[in-house]
C-alpha cells in the first residue's frame, strides 16, 4: 500500500448519474482504497475509473486529503446555496469513492476531522456509507452531528457468507459489522444495512431476521443496475458475476434482487428499500423518508 500525502482545490464534488436522486454532493476524504483488495473490492466500480487510478491497481494506493476540513470550509457557503436552490437540499453522501473508515483514519483522522467541522457547519442531510465496523470510532461525532443534519449511516453487508470461494475476505467480518450496526443504532443513530451490491445469500430468513434486530432499514442493491451501468456491464468485466453463479446462478439476474427484497419485507416490513430509491430513503411500502 502506498501511501501518499495530497491537497485538494475541492472536497465537494456535485453529484451526477446514480447519485442524482440520493444527495446533492459526495466527499471522498481519501482518494483509492485500502479495501480494495478486499471482497467488496472486486466488483468495486470506481477501480475502472482512470481519472482515479491514473493506472494503478486498485486498492495498492492511498491518498490522504490533508486540506478536506479547510476544503470543506471554504465551499460551505457556496455549495450549500446552489444544493438548495437547485437540489432541495445540501445532502453529502461520504463517501462513493473510498472507504471512509480504512484503518488508516486511526492514524489521520481525516473523515473524523470533516465530521466535526460539519458539527460546525452542518450539511442539511448527510449519508455515511462504509464496509468497516471502525465505523464505531467515530459514534460520538455522529451522535452530535445528527442533532443538526439528517443524518443517516449505511453499513454495507453484501451477503450472509464469510467467504466465496475464489474471492478474497471481507476487510471487516460479519460479524464485527453486525456488531457495528447494533452499536450505531443503540447510539440513537439512523442505521440503515446496504445489501449492495447483493451477493448470493445463504439462509435469507436468518439474514433478514438478523438485519432486522441491527438495523432500521435496508437496501438492496444489485450490480444490474446498480453499478452505474443499465446492464451492469462494469461488473461484468469483473471475476464477481462468475464466483456469485458458481453459487447460486439465480443470484447474477435481477430478478434475485427482487426476490431477496420480499423476503425482507417480511422482516422490516415499510423498511425495505431497493436500487437508488432505497439509497435516497424511500421505502418500498412508503414514500415517507427516513431520515
Ligand atoms: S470500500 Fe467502497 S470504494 Fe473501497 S473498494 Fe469497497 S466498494 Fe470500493
Amino acid at each position: 500500500m502506498i501511501t501518499e500525502f495530497t491537497e485538494v482545490k475541492s472536497i465537494l464534488t456535485r453529484t451526477s448519474g446514480f447519485l442524482n436522486d440520493v444527495c446533492s454532493h459526495s466527499l471522498q476524504p481519501y482518494r483509492g482504497c485500502p479495501l480494495g483488495a478486499s471482497l467488496c473490492g472486486v466488483g468495486c466500480y470506481v477501480q475502472h475509473n482512470v481519472y482515479v487510478t491514473q493506472g494503478r491497481a486498485w486498492g495498492s494506493f492511498l491518498e490522504v486529503r490533508t486540506n478536506a476540513v479547510e476544503a470543506y470550509r471554504a465551499a460551505y457557503e457556496r455549495e450549500r446555496s446552489w444544493a438548495r436552490e437547485k437540489r432541495g437540499g445540501f445532502v453529502i453522501f461520504l463517501s462513493s469513492a473510498t472507504e471512509p473508515f480504512p484503518h488508516q483514519e486511526a492514524r489521520h483522522q481525516i473523515t473524523r476531522s470533516v465530521l466535526e467541522a460539519m458539527c460546525d457547519l452542518p450539511p442539511d442531510g448527510l449519508i455515511v456509507q462504509t464496509h468497516s465496523h471502525r465505523v464505531t470510532d467515530a459514534i460520538d461525532s455522529l451522535k452530535r452531528l445528527a442533532t443538526k443534519s439528517a443524518l443517516r449511516v449505511h453499513v454495507s453487508i453484501e451477503t450472509d457468507r464469510e467467504r466465496l470461494p475464489g474471492l478474497p475476505p471481507p476487510a471487516s467480518s460479519l460479524t464485527r459489522r453486525f456488531e457495528a450496526a447494533a452499536a450505531l443504532k443503540a447510539a440513537g443513530l439512523s442505521t440503515i444495512i446496504t445489501v449492495s451490491p447483493l451477493l448470493p445469500i445463504e439462509d435469507p430468513q436468518q439474514f433478514f431476521g438478523r438485519i432486522a434486530l441491527v438495523a432500521d432499514a435496508v437496501v438492496l442493491d444489485h450490480f444490474i443496475g446498480g453499478d452505474g451501468t443499465p446492464l451492469g456491464s462494469r461488473t461484468l468485466k469483473t471475476r464477481l458475476p462468475r464466483a456469485m453463479s458458481a453459487i447460486d446462478p439465480r443470484s447474477v439476474e435481477l430478478s434475485y434482487r427482487d426476490e431477496m427484497a420480499a423476503i425482507a419485507e417480511r422482516y422490516l416490513p415499510g423498511r425495505v428499500g431497493v436500487g437508488p430509491d432505497g439509497f435516497a430513503g424511500h421505502w418500498l411500502r412508503t414514500t415517507n423518508r427516513t431520515q
